[in-house]
């Protein structure tokens, strides 16, 4: 049996500098928890027996064409530099070019140890690993660039945390592992002549128009801009935006402490390690700008005369802030019905997201429920909300159909973070049922119609905390 995909390697052709050559560890007992057929098919993957792609996508066996490497990678972490991180328990397979003709990397997470791994085990446990692949796959239907989930698979060994839990390696899809770390580690290094090699490659596989490394950093700014004000959009809350976990494709990667906003706060934060709320929800557009200016001190390392470069590297990461607000205008506008928002209708929104804070409105829920015309129940002071709503309604009145820009614009569901944890709890007890349901509700956010999917924690469901896994 030969698992024949057409892999095609352009990392693994870069110099030995940019990563390890190793094969993932193999495993006890792999057993195929979910697999991702649209997505196998997308990227060119044969049919296989169940058994084989379990192998295969646990890390036991290496397909025929596979060139596996851990990525080397450095990176900002809450604000402090490490220099060096790289893959710690994630192994890069290879490369295809897709039906859609869009190279994608494929990459198993929790595949066992590395050169990188430091202090840690090099692998995952189901929780995170469902967690991810459920998420992503949500974002994605939810048309907010991302990673995404082509397989779950249980390796039959015991990972241990603060206990013994069931091991599983996800394999994550990603149009590159590239990110801004990835520069970084050689513009620390001083390696210049690694630091142009990146950078070419990057612009070629990414921003093929791009003129260099400024306009790559133009490229990718725009990218995170838009990124930064879809997740606003959908209430998701990153939670680890450190500069290892913003990508150069302008995807959303490493779903470990993130989760969705349920009643709307702007300093809302999950993640159980984010003590300052650096990453907390409405701080994310300024900590876009934040990596994107560590992004351009990188690049600028390879000049002639970085000194020459600071001006111009300045000036683009500064219209950031720019970009993200008109990003989110067009964005909160059109939850608002507006096809076509204008600096004035900021106020509009503002006022209405303060209405919806004193109140701890649920956010998805408001939106869906004013997209639906039936918003004035989400709110418990109907007056406050009347008033706003009067000058809301004379805004739209010259709408063509505000209710499609508003339908399209705010999902009917999210997963919930009560919803995933409820999910895991089943998986590891080997009720695959809430996963099946999540997956299916989740595929169509703007149409669905589970009601119970669709309704917020209870105070005794409420899951606050998040944690990296
Ligand atoms: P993250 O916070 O998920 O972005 O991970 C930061 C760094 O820690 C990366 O270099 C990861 O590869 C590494 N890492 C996270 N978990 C593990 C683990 N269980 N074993 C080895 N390395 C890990
Ligand atoms: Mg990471
Ligand atoms: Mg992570």
């Amino acid at each position: 049996m030969s698992f024949a995909a057409p892999f095609d390697n352009s990392y693994a052709a870069l110099p030995p500098g940019f990563y390890t050559r190793l094969d993932p560890t193999p495993v006890k007992a792999p057993r195929l928890f979910a697999y991702n057929t649209d997505l196998a098919a997308r990227l060119r993957l044969p049919e296989a027996p169940e058994d084989e792609l379990a192998a295969i996508f646990s890390g036991q066996k290496v397909p025929e064409g596979a060139a596996p490497l851990a990525q080397l990678y450095a990176g900002h972490q809450f604000g402090t530099f490490n220099p060096q991180l790289g893959d710690g328990r994630a192994i890069l397979l290879g490369e295809t070019v897709g039906t859609d003709g869009v190279r994608r990397d494929i990459q198993l997470k929790g595949s066992g140890p590395t050169p990188y791994s430091r202090m840690g085990d090099g692998r995952a446990w189901l929780g995170p690993v469902l967690r991810e692949y459920v998420i992503s796959e949500a974002m994605h239907a939810l048309g907010v660039p991302t990673t995404r989930a082509l397989a779950a698979v249980l390796t039959g060994e015991e990972v241990y945390r603060e206990a013994a839990l069931p091991g599983a390696v996800l394999t994550r899809v990603a149009q590159s592992h590239l990110r801004v770390g990835t520069f970084q580690v050689f513009a620390y290094r001083g390696q210049k002549a690694e630091l142009k090699r990146l950078t070419d490659y990057a612009i070629a596989r990414h921003a093929p128009d791009a003129d260099g490394p400024m306009g790559l950093l133009r490229a990718v700014c725009a990218r995170q801009a838009d990124l930064v004000a879809a997740w606003m959009s959908v209430g998701f809350i990153h939670g680890v935006m450190n500069t290892d976990n913003c990508t150069i494709s302008g995807e959303t990667i490493d779903y470990g402490p993130c989760a969705f906003i349920d009643d709307y706060h702007p300093d809302t934060v999950f993640s159980s390690i984010d003590q300052m709320g650096r990453y907390a929800y409405s701080n994310q557009p300024r900590i876009i700008v934040w990596n994107m200016a560590q992004f351009a001190t990188a690049l600028i390392q390879q000049l002639e005369d970085p000194a020459q470069a600071v001006d111009e590297a300045s000036q683009i990461v500064h219209a950031m802030p720019a970009q993200i607000e008109a990003a989110w205008l067009k964005r909160f506008g059109a939850k608002l019905g507006l096809s076509d928002p204008q600096q004035d209708d900021i106020a509009l929104i503002e006022d209405l997201l303060k209405l919806m804070q004193e109140e701890r409105a649920d956010f998805t829920n408001t939106f869906d429920a004013l997209a639906r015309a039936d918003a004035r129940d989400q709110f418990l002071d109907r007056d406050a909300f009347d008033a706003w709503a009067t000058g809301w309604q004379a805004r739209i009145a010259t709408e063509d159909d505000p209710q499609a820009t508003m339908q399209a614009a705010s999902p009917r569901i999210i997963p919930r973070n009560h919803r995933i944890e409820e999910m895991i709890e089943a998986a590891v007890a080997g009720n695959t049922a809430p996963f099946t349901r999540l997956m299916q509700a989740l595929a169509a956010p703007y149409t669905t119609d589970d009601r119970d999917l669709m309704r917020p924690p209870t105070d005794a469901e409420r899951v606050p905390a998040t944690f990296c896994g």
